[in-house]
């Protein structure tokens, strides 16, 4: 391509386009295999679950290949029932996404013009910033506290703050990268801070692990007590093993929401594999469960061997750990990476010491854990 005409598209793209950030998705494990020559990736670095789906995903999905020339179901119609049913939430409020980043886009593009304010936190799950900076909104950012956790009272300031309500909040609980979470008595304190003209966007996508730690909040049974809008996010990537299908969905507070919703995302945006997949795993919640009992007692066995060896770290209710190396992350990484462990590094300003570590299969673990000893020069 000429210069001239890569300046030129660089004119024509929308100017909140141009200096978009990319999402930092990390390497896939043929591109490691191949760098770093290692045979085996202990892939730890996007929060996968190492179980993966329920035996009867494998199931439905081989009988599906007859149905490939059909279209899905634009409304998702079985999934979206059955996701009702189980968390007493009428078909009408559950608006289904092609994994729940999805929602959170088609959420920006519905709500947000150009100059409108978002309260988010940081560090963040990178498309929380990045879908409203494309729709040209004003990202401010609310930080965890020096010992990693929610600032709950600095986030009453930031949502009562500023000349207009924000449009939008949106936070995750519990906190990707951080892993920490908001409790009942701090979520109802946001929630109540949260004026009601503004859109309240809970991104629950580690709700399945965060279950198990005690004083987690029902957020819906919280929300569902407030006249205002709302809507929580869950997904079928992390704790139902299907990442790699993209499943995600949000439960409303009003119909009226998802019908907003539904206007703005394409058509199907749920293809009929991933609909019958989810729908299969949903299902089959025992397996579901066993797999995130499991991962949380990996993740609570890996800290307590890092704390031994004197890494500080934020205590998680998620499946994973975020670890604060007190150097720099990326020469850290490459290490592992040359190892054949994949972790991410994190990239935003003030978090460049810390990596995020996905509690895998055992194995993965161990391997993580002599890696990190051999690349840190801890005494193991
Ligand atoms: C993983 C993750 C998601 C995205 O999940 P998908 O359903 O795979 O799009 C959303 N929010 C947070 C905070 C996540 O960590």
């Amino acid at each position: 391509m000429t210069t001239a005409s890569a300046e030129l598209l660089s004119r024509l793209a929308r100017p909140e386009v141009r200096d978009l950030p990319a999402y930092n998705a990390g390497l896939s494990s043929d591109v490691v295999r191949q760098r770093y020559g290692v045979t085996h990736v202990a892939r730890l670095a996007s929060n996968e679950n190492p179980f993966g789906p329920s035996p009867a995903v494998a199931k439905a999905l081989a009988e599906l290949a007859g149905a490939a020339a059909t279209y899905p179901d634009a409304n998702s119609q079985a999934l979206r029932s059955a996701i009702a049913e189980r968390t007493g939430t009428q078909a009408g409020q559950v608006v289904m996404g092609n994994g729940s980043e999805n929602l959170l886009e088609v959420l920006c593009q519905a709500f947000l013009s150009p100059g409108d304010r978002v309260v988010t936190l940081s560090p963040s799950f990178g498309l929380h910033d990045i879908y409203p900076r494309m729709m040209g909104a004003r990202v401010q950012m609310v930080p965890v506290t020096p010992a990693l956790e929610f600032d709950v009272d600095a986030w009453c300031d930031a949502l009562a703050g500023g000349p207009q309500p924000p449009k939008l909040a949106m936070l995750s609980n519990p906190s990707n990268p951080v892993g920490c979470m908001l409790d009942a008595h701090a979520f109802r304190r946001i929630v109540q801070a949260t004026p009601p003209e503004t859109l309240l966007v809970i991104d629950e996508a580690y709700y399945e692990y965060a279950r198990l730690t005690p004083g987690f909040p029902d957020a819906l049974a919280e929300l569902r007590a407030q006249s205002r809008p709302w809507i929580a996010l869950r997904t079928f990537s992390k704790a139902w093993g299907l990442a790699g299908l993209r499943v995600g969905y949000g439960i409303a507070s009003d119909e009226k929401l998802v019908q907003i919703l539904d206007r703005v995302r394409t058509p199907f945006n749920v293809n009929l594999a991933a609909q019958t997949a989810a729908l299969a795993a949903w299902k089959d919640p025992a397996h579901m469960e066993m797999s995130v009992r499991e991962t949380v007692a990996r993740r609570d066995a890996l800290a307590a061997q890092l704390h031994a060896l004197g890494v500080t770290m934020a205590p998680s209710a998620a499946n994973f750990l975020f670890l604060n190396l007190q150097r720099a992350n990326g020469p850290v990484a490459e290490g592992l990476l040359a190892r054949g462990v994949a972790v991410k590094p994190w990239k935003e300003r003030g978090y460049e010491n810390f990596i995020r570590v996905s509690i895998g299969s055992a194995e993965d673990n161990a391997l993580f854990l002599q890696a990190f000893t051999d690349v840190m020069g801890l005494a193991s």
